[in-house]
């Protein structure tokens, strides 16, 4: 679908034409929501508004919500008493978008204590920021813009990206999985997936403007197509790249077409679901010149019992087996994944299969949660919630363990040269180049800022438990 989100921006620019606006937006939650806020960046970018860190000087402020962080609705009523005063001094506009909006209990709590907001808008309504702006501007409009729909795929939307290097392109959005702790499936709708051709372009053109790293976004990237299949549409297209043409009909076959753009140094992907991951993309990575062999698998729990209560459709043996095939077929595969501790029921023998399952897999990187509840989810309503006192001494269990392993394959990278893509300088010294391995690992080094950009050998000289230290002896 198109938009005509030109219309409305050239309106705005004309209603502010000779003044200079700014705009400030705190994205919360994942990148999927970083990636819909470049999107929102784009658009005031093309209605004439300028980016500022300094939320006391901007025309408008934008929250872009999510509501699967714990304490995420405490966040933003606590930033809407903050920026209050900025509407009441200077007429600031404000607005709020993200999946929260698409919860009835938060929009009715916005509308009876919150009047001085001045847009809601939800995430099937992105694409209507401009033409919602334009509205709150002219007519000092109270506007909501929320549909409650599976969603619709819409192109042709400006993206703004601060990082030259990395990109991440949502390739498909919305999830039909209904885990029982996820409220995603609510509030993003079901799943649709971009058409390849788009998604292809926007990988040439990020090339051509000198990006080296692009990330696969969606709520279940390896069911990339999948749902219209199912539908029974046609999913065989043809598309061009590099001027060739090649037929993408899955994850797999868009893994590859992707791999054939020149100059995308890396290819990564978040977050595949385990019950999806079909051979031919274990496949199409091994082939590949530059999808990272670094892998996230999602493994949420180790027990079961409880991925079964979970809705999660695999085993432990399942994910284990998964994880096994893999490492046959790409043997310097490594891992990431997602634990939740604490799931309602969890048991303490429930709670040691996860650390088991995270013993044989020896991820690399694992993103911990504590299981918090969330209105209007399956796992809610469950009787059996975990006392947090046990959860936060699990959780705590957890990392130690992913620490001590995380400090071995450390001390494992010490003298070995590795490929690592040059990022930029250190946030903490900017006498230091940062970089990261095709693992994910941040590398630190002393090099020259004519680095930055590309992909060189380091050689690592020491280990730390977030970062490794490297030289650049150009071997
Ligand atoms: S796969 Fe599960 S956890 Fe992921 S978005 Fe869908 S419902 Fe949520």
């Amino acid at each position: 679908m198109e938009t005509d989100i030109k219309v409305w921006t050239e309106k705005i620019n004309e209603l502010n034409k000779g003044k200079e606006k700014k705009y400030y937006i705190l994205t919360m939650g994942c990148q999927l929501n970083e990636n819909d806020s470049e999107k929102i960046a784009g658009m005031l970018k093309e209605a004439g508004y300028v980016k500022t860190e300094r939320i006391e000087e901007a025309d408008i402020i934008i929250f872009n919500t999510c509501c699967v962080r714990e304490n995420a609705e405490e966040r933003l009523f606590g930033k809407l008493g903050e920026v209050k005063k900025y509407k009441e001094e200077k007429g600031t506009i404000i607005a709020i978008g993200g999946c929260m909006m698409q919860e009835k209990h938060i929009t009715q709590k916005l509308k009876e204590s919150y009047k001085f907001v001045d847009i809601v808008f939800g995430t099937h309504t992105l694409e209507n920021f401009p033409k919602d702006l334009y509205y709150a501007l002219k007519e000092n409009k109270k506007i909501e813009d929320i549909l409650d729909i599976d969603g619709v795929v819409y192109e042709g939307v400006p993206v703004y990206r601060e990082d030259k290097i990395k990109a991440s392109i949502t390739i498909m959005n919305g999830c039909n999985n209904f885990c029982t702790y996820c409220i995603v499936p609510y509030v993003r709708g079901r799943e649709r997936s971009r058409n390849p051709q788009d998604i292809i372009n926007e990988a040439e053109d990020l090339a051509k403007q000198g990006y080296k790293e692009i990330t696969l976004l969606g709520q279940n990237v390896n069911s990339y197509l999948v749902y219209q299949k199912q539908k029974g549409e046609d999913v065989n297209f043809k598309v061009l790249v590099n001027g060739k043409e090649k037929q993408v009909n899955s994850f797999a076959t868009l893994l590859k077409a992707l791999d054939e753009i020149e100059g995308i140094e890396r290819i990564r992907f978040v977050s595949p679901h385990p019950k999806d991951f079909t051979d031919d993309v274990i496949d199409a990575i091994k082939d590949s010149k530059h999808v990272c062999k670094l892998i996230h698998l999602p493994l949420q729990s180790g027990s079961t019992k409880v991925l079964k209560e979970m809705n999660r459709k695999y085993t432990k043996e399942d994910y284990l087996n998964l994880a096994k095939k893999i490492k046959e077929k790409i043997p310097e595969v490594t891992f990431s994944t997602d634990i939740i501790v604490g799931f309602p029921g969890e048991t303490e023998q429930d709670f040691e299969d996860t650390l088991d399952v995270v013993k044989k897999v020896n991820f690399e990187q694992v993103f911990m949660f504590i299981y918090s509840r969330r209105v209007g989810t399956v796992a809610d309503k469950m009787e059996n919630q975990i006392p947090e006192n046990i959860k936060h001494k699990r959780f705590n269990r957890l990392k130690e363990l992913v620490e001590k392993q995380i400090e071995v394959q450390n001390k494992e990278y010490v003298g070995k040269y590795v490929d690592v893509l040059v990022e930029g300088e250190s946030k903490n010294n900017k006498d230091i180049l940062t970089g990261r391995t095709e693992s994910n690992k941040v590398v630190n080094f002393e090099g020259s800022r004519d680095l930055i950009g590309k992909v060189i050998k380091l050689k690592i000289v020491s280990e730390h438990m977030w970062y490794l230290k490297g030289i650049y002896d150009k071997m």
